[in-house]
């Protein structure tokens, strides 16, 4: 067992990458009121100390470049105050940058080693600061909340800005689940006799206990290195968007679209980190709207994929060749009013009178799909 105390060597006042301290940010004297954590992966050989000395550095002002925590199984160094926010998210100053709590996931294991498991000590370290975090971040929803509402708290760099980020975790067989389901481990009730109680007490003395057998139930190193094998070839980066969507996994198929569409509430209920879609795809003259949970490269991921989704849903099936249409401009949902893009991330008071955060998710996903669809 190893505990770590997290090392807090904030970034320099006035720093060009702190922005809320920097006179000359639009951001400066504010407050952050953070409603999310975004999960990032740094694709480094350092190690989460050294990269917090890199995050601390002029190099790292001049980018600019910040985020809160770097993190891996024997090290977490906070750079940032929980109430001020950084550059990490590539949104602007839109709610990724200034909403956001960021971690980065100290990837080592993978680039340096190619070791699954050194990787995730490193997720379950940061799982269990995140399980921290809840529970010293007042303006973070609770737990179950944090995690069963759609969106939940955890948001991919991706969300905010497209880049393939955090990677490892998106790209494993279901290795965002596989997160979200490491940190409920260290929150729920019935684990206060575990780690959760020892996170708790530590209150402020934030300590972070660390257990060598905290890796998630079910994880089959041998799927994972599978996929790296197949996915990470030598330096290439892969949080550059390289992949190419070469299979679909589709969930459900009807003639009748609002069947589909019933069908696509469900599945993304089932699998609230996915981002399932409705495809429109045409056979002889009959129009067939299809349910799509995942797109993939290779057909051992859909294989995966096919047999981790009937565990919760009993049809699934992979398509390789598919030419989907375009859904039909007529049944287009209304465009809503753009949400007033707040810059003033300490007023959150303003934006809940507005669209919930939830439905402003749902649009955006669903502007991003119809992008997609329309190339
Ligand atoms: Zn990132």
């Amino acid at each position: 067992m190893i505990k770590i105390t997290i090392a807090r060597d904030f970034i320099e006042p006035g720093m060009r990458h702190r922005p809320m301290t920097n006179p000359s940010s639009s951001l400066y004297g504010k407050k952050m009121r953070a409603k999310k954590i975004t999960v990032h992966e740094a694709w480094t050989t350092a190690t989460a100390e050294q990269l917090h000395s890199y995050v601390l550095s002029q190099r790292a002002a001049d980018r600019p470049a910040s985020w809160h925590f770097s993190v891996d199984q024997f090290y977490i160094g906070q750079s940032l105050p929980l109430s001020e926010s950084g550059w990490h998210a590539g949104d602007g100053l839109g709610p990724g940058n200034t909403q956001t709590i960021g971690t980065e996931i100290i990837d080592r294991g993978i680039r340096a080693n190619d070791d699954p498991d050194e990787f995730w000590e490193a997720v379950g370290a940061s799982c269990q600061l995140h399980a921290w975090i809840i529970q010293n971040c007042e303006t973070l929803l609770p737990f179950p909340d944090c995690l069963e509402l759609f969106p939940d708290t955890f948001a991919q760099h991706y969300h905010w800005s497209g880049k393939n980020c955090p990677a490892l975790l998106r790209g494993m067989p279901d290795g965002w689940s596989r997160y979200l389901d490491l940190v409920e481990g260290y929150l729920r009730e019935d684990a206060k006799e575990d780690v959760v109680a020892k996170i708790q007490r530590a209150g402020e003395k934030e300590v972070i206990v660390i257990y060598d057998d905290n890796l998630v139930e079910g994880l089959d190193p041998d799927i994972d290195r599978a996929w790296i094998k197949e996915n990470i070839v030598g330096d290439e980066d892969p949080y550059q968007d390289k992949k190419k969507a070469n299979y679909r996994v589709i969930v459900a198929s009807y003639e009748d679209r609002e069947k589909s569409e019933k069908d696509l509430e469900k599945i993304q209920q089932l699998f609230p980190t996915k981002e399932p879609f409705i495809a429109l795809n045409e056979v002889d003259d009959k129009k067939y709207y299809r349910v799509v949970l995942r797109e993939v490269e290779t057909r051992p991921q859909a294989t995966t994929v096919v047999t981790a989704t009937k565990e919760k849903w009993n049809n699934a099936w992979t398509v390789s060749d598919w030419e989907d249409l375009p859904l039909p401009d007529e049944d287009e949902p209304e465009p809503e009013p753009e949400p007033e893009k707040s810059e003033a991330p300490e007023a959150p008071e303003e934006k809940e009178k507005g669209l919930p955060d939830w439905f402003v998710d749902l649009l955006e996903k669903l502007l991003v799909f119809l992008k997609g669809i329309l190339k």
